[in-house]
């Protein structure tokens, strides 16, 4: 497949923000693309190289690129910085200037396949030379490159594809392609990408094989899961309602997911909530996992929580936050900042799939396979028939450090549920009875000049929730409190490489900011109540025809989200849904919300 068709199709999906055409776009792209073209084109569409948990990435600085596009293009690097000062986006000037060079048109136009080949080589250049491997490599795919081509090259590598497919788009396409693109058809993609969590290797197995090559996506040690999500209640007895009367109650950790994979050999490697490898930052979990685990190669999860080294009590979790985002000092952390990581649930034990198992059995199962120790313990659990033993484990939870207790459904069908939220598993934290139900956390869409005491940097940000329904970010309030002098200083930084010169087009808001930001960091944010604004897109016309959703005075809680991605931010669904409850609990006599209201 030629290079050109995709540069030819990234035009197109950049020129519409609709999400119906995008889709036709990639249905019409992908249809009569095989393996391996398949995987490579859907990996490069989304901006990578490999399946993100891979952590494939390319290291190409901006000044590398800049250095590529001069010599391609015979041009002075001064001249190429001067031109792309103004757009800000070198993938045009590249275009640009390939367009004046007039090259005679190429004997070996680019190919898909050689493309990957080379934007691997670049990728795996290391150490000593490395970056004059990767310049020249560059040169060489920019010789032969038409300018449309070159311009997604650039971005491509400089990590600024903006062409705006998401896993979501991504599936319906792969439906409608190579399936009937019915619903349950749909479904069944995307449980076998739940399992996987590779586009690549699900496209792969359903065009060779069909639908059925799906079943055989089974689960593997060092590929991540994704996560099974928890719903909300606002009351204890709303929680025991949904499960039927009966849940296992746990402690909710307030710390970072953890999956962890144990291979026959005791090689471990940990995934955060949203994939990315951390076995580097946690060398103690690595040491200890194979030690406190039987039954081996096994896939367990749970929550990593900091703790005194003297007393084993929990402490607040912006310490393992400091762990998480470590890149010195590794060998030194275990003691400076130590942790525990509490599992609560077992994917995978003696190389067999447990995860369609109800939930009972897994606890089980997790109980006869573990021997806790100092940095590997079991989620402190119990099974609850009544609203009066659950308050009492809730305050347990609460004296031991945790944020609430999360309710577990003990039923026939509590299987784990891959990427799914559903009251199969409930979160219920304290403070749930006070104001606003849980925080949320929103996607930096835009960003506001500071006045007063904060002039010359940010002041405050546009936050939107994601609508994966519409693929879209939709607005629901502007934050700009909360925040402290160090924490303001690091945004512009944090945010640099989202910056946007036009309004991105995945987001949807009546407001326009200082500077756009194309959605990638979240923010936990909190607020005294959802009301519904004009101004605000977050599911519009859902409560009030023409208006959205809104936080009012919403606060930063001090926790970058770093643990998720833009598309893991608070749903807007689930935004209306807390609406819903608050709606609810407002109806509520305080006499009756009984000993839990905080
Ligand atoms: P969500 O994961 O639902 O998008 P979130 O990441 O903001 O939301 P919370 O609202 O805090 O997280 O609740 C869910 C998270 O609670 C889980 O992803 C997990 O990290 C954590 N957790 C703590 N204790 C437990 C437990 N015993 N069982 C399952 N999850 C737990």
């Amino acid at each position: 497949m030629r290079f050109a068709e995709l540069a030819g199709a990234y035009a197109r999906l950049e020129a519409t923000p609709k999400r119906l055409e995008m889709r036709s776009i990639l249905v019409e792209l992908i249809k009569p693309i095989r393996p391996p073209d398949l995987a490579h084109v859907l990996y490069l569409s989304q901006g990578m190289l490999r399946p993100e948990y891979e952590g494939v990435e390319l290291g190409v600085a901006d000044s590398l690129a800049r250095r590529a596009v001069a010599t391609a293009t015979g041009t002075d690097e001064t001249a190429v910085a001067a031109r792309t000062k103004a757009s800000g986006d070198l993938g045009m000037t590249a275009a640009e200037l390939l367009e004046a060079a007039h090259r005679a048109e190429t004997d070996h136009p680019l190919t898909v396949a050689s493309v990957y080949r080379e934007l691997t080589t670049i990728a795996e250049a290391k150490g000593a030379g490395s970056q004059d491997v990767k310049v020249q490599t560059l040169v060489d795919l920019l010789s032969r490159a038409t300018p449309l081509e070159g311009k997604f090259l650039i971005r491509f590598v400089l990590g600024t594809l903006r062409v705006g497919v998401r896993e979501m788009t991504i599936l319906d396409a792969l439906s409608q392609a190579f399936a009937d693109g019915t619903k349950p058809t749909r479904l069944r993609i995307e449980a076998a990408y739940n399992l996987s969590s590779d586009l690549g290797l699900v496209a792969g197995a359903l065009v060779e094989h069909g639908l059925d090559g799906l079943d055989a996506i089974g689960l593997e040690v060092g590929r991540p899961i994704r996560p099974m999500l928890a719903e909300r209640e606002p009351t204890l007895a709303a929680v025991l309602e949904r499960m039927g009367g009966t849940a296992a109650l746990e402690y909710k950790y307030d710390g970072l997911r953890v999956q962890a994979h144990v291979a026959k050999d005791g090689t471990v490697r940990l995934f955060s909530r949203r994939l990315e490898e951390l076995s580097l930052q946690f060398p103690e979990l690595v040491a200890d996992l194979p030690k406190a685990l039987r039954r081996l190669p096994a896939i367990v999860e749970g929550e990593c929580v900091p703790i005194d080294a003297d007393t084993g009590e929990i402490q607040p979790f912006q310490l393992v936050s400091r762990r998480r985002g470590r890149k010195h000092d590794l060998d030194t952390a275990p003691t400076e900042l130590p942790v525990c990581l509490y599992l609560f649930d077992v994917l995978m034990a003696s190389g067999k799939a447990t995860y369609s198992e109800p939930f009972p059995a897994r606890r089980t199962l997790l109980e006869s396979m573990l021997t806790p120790n100092d940095h590997v313990g079991l989620a402190t659990q119990r099974i609850v028939t009544n609203e009066e033993e659950a308050a009492t484990f809730l305050d347990a939870a609460i004296a031991a450090g945790g944020e609430g207790v999360m309710a577990k459904s003990v039923k026939e069908g509590s299987a784990y549920r891959a990427g799914a939220r559903g009251y199969w598993w409930i979160k219920y934290k304290r403070d749930y009875t006070v104001g606003l139900a849980d925080s949320i956390d929103g996607v930096v869409v835009g960003a506001f000049q500071g006045r007063g005491r904060r002039a010359g940097r940010y002041g405050a940000f546009l936050l939107a929730v994601y609508n994966p329904k519409r693929d879209r970010f939709e607005t629901f309030c502007k934050v700009g409190s909360g925040f402290d002098d160090a924490q303001l200083a690091e945004m512009p930084k944090r945010l640099a490489k989202f910056e946007s010169e036009t309004p991105p087009p995945e987001v949807e808001t009546e407001i326009v900011p200082d500077r756009w930001m194309r959605p990638g960091l979240v923010l936990e944010v909190r607020g005294a109540e959802l009301t519904v604004s004009p101004i605000h897109r977050a599911e519009q016309g859902a409560v009030r025809p023409g208006a959205g959703l809104a936080l009012r005075f919403p606060r930063f809680t001090g926790r970058i989200r770093d643990d998720k991605g833009p598309t893991e931010a608070t749903t807007s669904q689930e935004l209306l849904e807390m609406y819903r409850l608050q709606v609810r609990q407002e109806a509520t006599p305080d006499a009756e919300k009984g000993d839990d209201a905080g």
